[in-house]
């Protein structure tokens, strides 16, 4: 079960009856676990509070992915646990569109919603559990309940996807884009940035696409004239003095505008481009966004930008009608394009999407032998870009610091996905510091570094 410790307890809380408990299991990505801090945000508003444990929970809300088969099942199984713990479970997120299925195995679970269906979640939690309104209970830190840890936080900045991959039923479930207004995202922004968050990690379907279901439409900020499109939106977060990574970018021209940004320091030199392939055969038929894009030659022209760049991406092997041409064309692609970060997916039938209906099927043994031939391949590629660092200053954020030293992160390094940095000399260091480290060696996903000092102007 998904740990609450991120919130306080109700000082005010039981004046009469106690306050009722939910607890919240949380699957799949950053998108549905930004959907669970949402609803539980609301919920603690309410005067709900939040149960480490199915026994202590009056009931459980299960937040499930159905992106591919493997996370359907897992999330059914979820279900099933928390029934068996608990008994009143409610079911939201994207396996939810499937209401049929998830009944025919857990006739008895209370409600099911789909994805960002908030106001359905809490409606379904007052029917389950109601309280009785109390507005001394009414009270949560202005910028909500996270999950992730003080320092860091995501930002979801749109909803829906206006893409057609054929091997996502993303937009299937969440619907088209829909742009959070400008103002919302940095009003949001900001209140993360004064509760002590260091790094924003942006994301949503296509952060590329911000703005393109809204006209782009102007507003003001600060004074200032904007649009609501990326690079505007990349530059205002550039200017509140945290780390900005961008995550789920597209190769578009437009996105060159950003570059100049990385270079100068105010947003993190680091994109994370889900390319899936190479092949540009294989790119048509997964109908990939920007899949005409000549990306290496875009790549190169970033680098030039910003020599600093990282480029974090994942691939799939095993689309229906790989051949062995295709893959090579996508190690060698690799070989040129030496990214910083990869990672690697086999391919599998999503129930719903229009790849299932590809020719081609690639079998099960082909798709483990060059999933492995991708990682090793990757592997090399990483270590000689990693070793290339030591000896190199760094500004890295620490995230937790043990009895064996401190685990940081560098500009490169995503939470959760990508490598570390490890510290043993971590005396005085704490989790969410940014300081300047010596790196003194490296693997091929993780560096070990030396501290040097904060640099100026940082938050400790
Ligand atoms: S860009 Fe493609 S893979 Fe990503 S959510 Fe949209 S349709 Fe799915």
């Amino acid at each position: 079960m998904t740990e609450m410790s991120e919130t306080a307890p109700d000082k005010d809380a039981p004046r009469g009856a106690p306050a009722p408990k939910i607890g919240l299991v949380s699957l799949g990505c950053p998108k549905a676990l930004v959907d669970s801090e949402r609803i539980v945000t609301r919920l603690r508003a309410e005067g709900y509070e939040l149960s480490p444990d199915y026994a202590g929970a009056d009931a459980v809300v299960v937040n499930t992915c159905g992106f591919l088969n493997s996370a359907k099942e897992e999330s059914l199984q979820a279900i099933g646990e928390a029934l068996a713990e608990n008994g009143r479970v409610i079911v939201t997120g994207c396996l939810g569109v499937e209401a049929g299925r998830i009944r025919d195995q857990y006739p008895d679970v209370l409600a099911i919603t789909g994805p960002q269906a908030y106001e359905a979640v809490v409606e379904a939690v007052h029917k389950a559990v109601p309280r009785a309104h109390d507005p001394f209970l009414d009270l949560v830190p202005p910028q909500g309940v996270r999950f992730t840890p003080r320092h860091y936080a995501y930002l979801k900045i749109s909803e829906g996807c206006n893409h057609s991959c054929s091997f996502c039923i993303i937009p299937h479930l969440r619907g088209p884009l829909r742009s959070r207004p400008f103002t919302d995202v940095m009003r949001e922004a900001e209140r993360l940035v004064d509760a002590g968050v260091q790094e924003l990690l942006v994301i949503s379907q296509d952060t590329s696409a911000y703005g393109v279901d809204l006209s782009y439409a102007e507003t003001e900020w600060k004074g200032r004239q904007v649009q609501t499109r990326f690079a505007d939106l990349a530059a205002a977060l550039g200017s509140l003095g945290v780390w900005v990574r961008m995550h789920y970018v597209y190769p578009y021209p437009h996105v060159d505008q950003i570059l100049p940004l990385m270079a100068e320091g105010r947003i993190l030199p680091y994109l994370d481009i889900p390319f899936q392939h190479a092949s540009p055969r294989i790119l048509k038929s997964m109908r990939r966004p920007a899949h005409q894009e000549k990306t290496l030659e875009r790549l190169a022209r970033w680098r030039e930008q910003c020599p600093d760049l990282a480029v974090r991406s994942t691939f799939i092997v095993g689309f229906p009608g790989e051949t062995e041409d295709d893959f090579v064309q996508l190690l060698d692609w690799l070989s040129e394009a030496r990214l910083a970060r990869v990672g690697c997916f086999k391919y599998e039938d999503v129930d719903g999407a229009p790849a299932n209906a590809l020719t081609g099927q690639v079998p099960e043994e082909v798709k483990e032998e060059r999933y492995a031939r991708l990682m090793a391949h990757q592997q090399a590629i990483s270590a000689e870009v990693l070793g290339a660092r030591v000896g190199e200053e760094l500004e890295v954020i620490v995230d937790d610091v043990d009895a064996e030293g401190a685990i940081a992160r560098s500009h490169w390094d995503a939470p959760e996905i990508d490598g570390n940095v490890f510290i043993d000399d971590c005396e005085g260091l704490e989790a969410g510091d940014r300081l300047l480290a010596k790196v003194t060696d490296a693997s091929e996903y993780d560096l070990w570094a030396s501290p040097l000092h904060q640099p100026a102007g940082t938050a400790a």
